[in-house]
């Protein structure tokens, strides 16, 4: 079984102290493919770092995240700029629009998704989208921005069904992770209207951990605990969901 973490944050500090440990629990379970996105310059060279430590299994992104797009977001979207032009990624993420945390920077985090949208049209790679409490501005801009060349995922996925085929209908794929085990999570109630071609799994680690681990830290390993409750919704067994979503992976990322 081949199973594909479209994100995790494996270089962050919270890993600092175990984290090839870590990443081997996950190998072990199965989990042999790592996309990892950005949060901002602070982490590059750690992401490098982890790069070089694990090419066959780590696939980096690079991207400026909505919730750190501060008053040096320009800056901050040079360097973006520059990393993709000096180093192989394989998409451009996390962008997107977070309204839960600081609704004072929407113009600004506005600003920054456009442009790194266009980056990746630029470059020709997928986008990865982080959406908290702003599908609207999400789906205002990809209305103006999307082609069929645009393709990418919706990390994190927790909108309706409605906005779920919004969704699907810029090309996004559906990133699904630890939500889908939450009691009150509600993406389990419609999840298998959407055709399985259209979701790929995530941690999101070290946040958002899954069910029975909710609210401690989230590790890759636990991938599989997303991989059960799905194989749930659709009526399939494990190996059928990891070849599907790897495959759905593979199409997205190129690799
Ligand atoms: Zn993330």
């Amino acid at each position: 079984m081949i199973l594909t973490d479209t994100h995790t944050h494996l270089y962050v500090e919270q890993f600092d102290l175990d984290r090839d440990a870590m990443i081997s629990r996950a190998l072990n379970a199965g989990i042999s493919r790592f996309f990892v996105p950005a949060i901002d310059s602070t982490y590059t060279s750690a992401m490098h770092q982890l790069k070089s430590n694990h090419p066959e299994h780590v696939h980096l992104m690079m991207g400026l995240h909505p919730t750190h797009v501060k008053d040096n977001y320009q800056l901050e979207l040079e360097h973006v700029k520059t990393q993709l032009e000096e180093h192989d990624f394989v998409a451009v993420g996390e962008i997107g629009i977070d309204l839960y945390w600081d609704k004072s920077t929407l113009n600004a985090q506005q600003d920054a998704f456009i442009y790194q949208i266009q980056l990746a049209k630029m470059h020709n790679l997928p986008i990865v989208i982080h959406c908290r409490e702003a599908f609207d501005e999400i789906f205002d801009i990809l209305e103006d921005e999307a082609t069929e060349d645009l393709r990418g995922i919706f990390h994190c996925f927790t909108g309706n069904l409605t906005q779920a085929q919004q969704a699907i209908s810029y090309n996004m794929t559906l990133g699904i992770g630890g939500v889908v085990t939450f009691k009150n999570g509600r993406i389990d109630q419609f999840l298998n209207q959407i055709p399985i071609e259209h979701i790929v799994l995530e941690t999101d680690a070290p946040y958002l951990s899954p069910t029975p681990f909710r609210g401690k830290r989230n590790e890759s390993a636990y991938l599989t605990h997303v991989l059960d409750k799905v194989a749930e919704i659709y009526g399939l067994d494990q190996n059928t969901v990891a070849e599907i979503t790897t495959e759905n992976s593979k199409s997205i990322f190129n690799i």
